[in-house]
């Protein structure tokens, strides 16, 4: 299932954000898809101040550091795959661990999780439950965001509410 909305500033997909983190909790994994300057780490803000991180709590792409974390309510580990290239580069970054660990993961590039021809995903982990979130550049301040919620139950996830 998949919500459509469109943002017309970076301010409005904050705020979109902020929605999707006050129904997120612990376990809870969101897929980032979207080039350069889409807007992924901008929605990852806003996300995180849902999640209730601090204002103080300076949000940007952990490009260098491959993962970021927060504390919020809940742990938020915020995941850049932009430089990574292969399955052993992906096993460095602990995305298991950090499943494990009982927070809400944000992955950035969520594109490098799938395998290009078949679109398998190719993560040992289980990814099966998630929300993938595509954004698209319709202008310089606009963009579409399209939420869909996978494998999630409609009766219990807060995400259906966004809609
Ligand atoms: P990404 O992480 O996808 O590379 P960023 O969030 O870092 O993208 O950058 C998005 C850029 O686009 C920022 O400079 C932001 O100010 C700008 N921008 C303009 N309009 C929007 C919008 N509607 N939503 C998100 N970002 C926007
Ligand atoms: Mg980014």
């Amino acid at each position: 299932m998949t919500m459509q909305f469109h943002t017309s500033s970076a301010e409005e997909t904050r705020n979109l954000g902020k929605l999707l983190g006050e129904v997120l909790s612990a376990g809870d994994i969101v897929l980032l898809f979207g080039d350069l300057g889409a807007g992924k780490t901008t929605l990852v803000q806003g996300i995180a101040a849902g999640l209730g991180v601090s204002q103080d709590e300076y949000v940007r792409s952990p490009t260098f550091t491959l993962v970021n974390q927060y504390q919020g309510r809940v742990p938020v580990h915020h995941i850049d795959l932009y430089r990574i290239e292969s399955a052993s580069d992906m096993a460095s970054i602990g995305l298991e661990d950090e499943l494990d660990g009982g927070g809400a993961v944000l992955v950035e590039w969520a594109e490098k999780l799938f395998h290009k021809e078949t679109g398998a995903i190719t993560a040992d982990y289980n990814l099966d439950q998630r929300i993938e979130i595509r954004l698209n550049i319709l202008g310089d301040d606009t963009r579409s965001i399209n939420i869909t919620a996978v494998n999630l139950d409609k009766t219990h996830h807060g995400v259906f509410s966004l809609q």
